[in-house]
């Protein structure tokens, strides 16, 4: 019987991205897909602005953004009627908006679709195995294909032992049944999942589904926004239309009459439909590349774990309609959620406990999924209570839709509690830390601070201290450096790297010229990597650049440069805590609230305030 750390049922979206953590903290896990191979075409397409920043945390930006289509305006088009709100035949544009609030993120709104999505993650995946040399070319190197899970159960004797294989999986391939053992398992088996069933959990919610069509084709069309996000109301029905990458290609989103089968829909019913949507605008298809018909519910799982080692994740535990484009990208953040979790407790450095806070943060994200859905389909059906209401609400919702309103309650690896926010003013413990330009002092080159915040399992204690050309400045600094030091090696396993579990940045706000290396202390440059040299990666100065302006960083995070702040950030880049420089209890006590102590005996810190002075 086939043993393995973590099982993970289904390769979309949520178990890729649970498995590339996994393979990053180098944690043994096999996938079972019942495709045969990756997926090629078709589902999800929209890529929230908070995906692409995920992407670009596993440095895929660069590939996304050259391929995708970027969605930087959206237009409303309803009814034309005449002065006295009767209807003339036809439609007309209403009016027409930004998509993404200005400086919500560094990053755009996108279009790609899923299996592009997936595929990039893949090759992500494949480039941390081969690093790890966990690659073998020809074999499965952890995705089996082919494998429909067909039940589960766990072994009541047995699940009290954290190291122990107590979840059974059973899977088919033409004709062969086999059984894994796992510590862990993930249900990322999409809508209908056979680990949902076999814990034998309900869906909860809605029981009409609505049908949606949705189609990519090529048109020949006169409508003059065809290149443009549009979504319409006419009297013969609502439609929404996404321009895709590659200059041609559209696809739309069809609302289908209450009460159609997904299986009895036929392409030609979404032509004949698209038509008269668009009427008196002219709507042939060139050519159809993908379609489909699909009924989605607004359901929720009544559990998200059963034991603390069986979590579903994504369309498992969520389903809703496409309108939002929120599928994919809710569900590839539940993998991101529940992945650099299992991978800190499967390699010692944080207790089981922590997986508990999967369910605390994603169940509730969910839930508020599918009561946003629930809103704008109603909006989207109803007629408007005053002209440009719908509009109102769709540029009201931009900020949920661009995947920025997630906050996590308090928890062990959450603490809002013992935060001191007046300091930061311009971020939100529990929410993702945002982005602002400063200057990477080694090189000058003008960066994204979110951008050195790499998915690669490192925590970041961030350090705004102010100007270190103050003397009262670079003393504060130097002690906390001392402290942190120490609190990093309490909780990194012997014989790693300083800055590989606890990693230090330093924001600073001197003038970049009148900076030199020598005054910054050594935590905040410590030997590490494969080359034992010094790491001159993790000090930026928020000043004006010589060709990018200025960042404003500062003020950005609302952090007073005479008082500084200490932003303490989690492997996902969500804030946990900000706290004061002199605040080194705190800080020690937080870390040893989420992280099991590696060594309680401390070598001497390299640096010395004293040394210094
Ligand atoms: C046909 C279709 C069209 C869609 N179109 C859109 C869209 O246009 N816009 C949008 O926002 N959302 C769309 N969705 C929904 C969106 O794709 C999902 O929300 C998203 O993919 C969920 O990701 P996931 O990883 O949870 O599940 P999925 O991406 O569904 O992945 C689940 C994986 O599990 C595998 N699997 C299932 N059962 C088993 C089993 N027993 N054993 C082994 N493997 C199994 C599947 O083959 C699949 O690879 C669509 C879904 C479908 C099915």
């Amino acid at each position: 019987m086939p043993k393995v750390d973590v099982l993970i049922a289904g390769s979309g979206s949520a178990g890729i991205f649970a498995a590339t953590w996994l393979a990053i903290y180098n944690i043994p896990f096999t996938i079972l897909e019942h495709r045969s191979g990756p997926l090629k075409i078709g589902q999800a397409d929209g890529v929230q602005c908070r995906t692409v920043e995920i992407y670009e945390s596993f440095g895929l930006s660069e590939e996304l953004l050259r391929e995708a289509y970027h969605i930087l305006e959206v237009c409303f088009w309803g009814i034309d009627e005449d002065e006295s709100g009767e209807g003339k035949g036809g439609i007309k544009r209403k009016s027409r908006a930004i998509d993404t609030e200005k400086g919500l993120s560094h990053l755009p709104h996108v279009i790609l679709n899923q299996a592009r999505m997936n595929g990039l993650m893949l090759g992500k995946m494949e480039s941390i195995l081969k690093e790890k040399g966990r690659w073998e070319d020809g074999k499965a190197n952890g995705i089996e294909y082919g494998w429909s899970v067909i039940g589960l159960d766990i072994d009541e004797g047995k699940k009290a032992d954290p190291g122990a294989h107590c979840v059974r999986v059973t899977a088919e391939k033409d004709g062969t049944e086999e059984t894994w053992e796992a510590k862990y398992v993930l249900g990322c088996d999409g809508a209908h999942s056979t680990i949902r069933h076999s814990l034998e959990y309900r869906m909860l919610g809605d029981t009409s589904d609505t049908v949606w069509g949705v189609v990519d084709i090529y048109p020949l069309t006169n409508f003059p926004d065809i290149r443009r996000k549009c979504t319409i109301h006419s009297t013969a029905g609502n439609l929404l239309i996404i321009p895709r990458e590659g200059g041609h290609l559209v696809r739309f989103y069809i609302q289908l009459p209450h009460g159609v089968h997904p299986k009895k829909v036929a392409l030609e019913d979404l032509q004949t439909q698209a038509k008269r949507i668009f009427a008196p605008y002219t709507m042939d298809f060139a050519g159809v590349f993908w379609w489909s018909a699909y009924s989605i519910g607004q359901r929720l799982a009544e559990k998200f774990e059963k034991d603390g080692r069986v979590f579903l994740t994504g369309d498992a535990c969520h389903t809703h309609s496409p309108k939002a484009g929120q599928g994919m990208n809710c569900s590839l953040q539940d993998g991101y959620n529940i992945g650099w979790k299992l991978g800190s407790v499967l390699r010692g450095l944080a207790p089981p406990s922590l997986l508990n806070t999967y369910v605390l943060e994603r169940s509730k994200t969910a839930a508020d999924l599918i009561a946003f859905d629930k809103e704008l389909a109603k909006m989207f059906s109803r007629k408007e209570e005053y002209p440009g209401e719908f509009a109102d609400y769709f540029v009201k919702s931009g900020r949920y839709m661009a995947g920025f309103t997630a906050k996590y309650q308090d928890s062990e690896v959450t603490s809002l509690a013992t935060s001191t926010t007046y300091i930061a003013t311009g971020i939100t413990v529990g929410m993702r830390f945002p982005s602002a330009q400063v200057i990477r002092f080694c090189d000058c080159k003008a960066v994204q601070l979110q951008r050195v915040l790499q998915s690669n399992g490192r925590w970041r204690v961030v350090v705004f201290a102010g100007d270190i050309n103050e003397t009262t400045h670079w003393r504060s600094l130097n002690k906390l450096a001392d402290s942190l030091e120490h609190i990093a090696q309490r909780f990194t396993l012997e014989g790693d790297d300083i800055d590989s579990l606890i990693e230090p940045l330093l924001v600073l706000r001197s003038k970049f010229l009148q900076t030199e290396q020598g005054q910054i202390p050594d935590y905040f440059w410590p030997v590490s990597g494969k080359w034992k040299i010094r790491d001159l990666h993790k000090t930026y100065i928020d000043d004006d650049h010589y060709n990018s302006g200025h960042g404003y960083a500062y003020e950005k995070y609302g952090v007073d440069s005479s008082v500084g702040a200490v932003v303490i950030l989690r492997p996902d880049q969500y804030i946990s805590k900000v706290t004061t420089l002199d605040d080194f209890d705190g800080i020690a006590r937080f870390f040893k609230g989420c992280m099991i102590e590696q060594q309680t005996e401390i070598k001497g810190a390299v640096n010395r305030c004293s040394d210094k002075e």
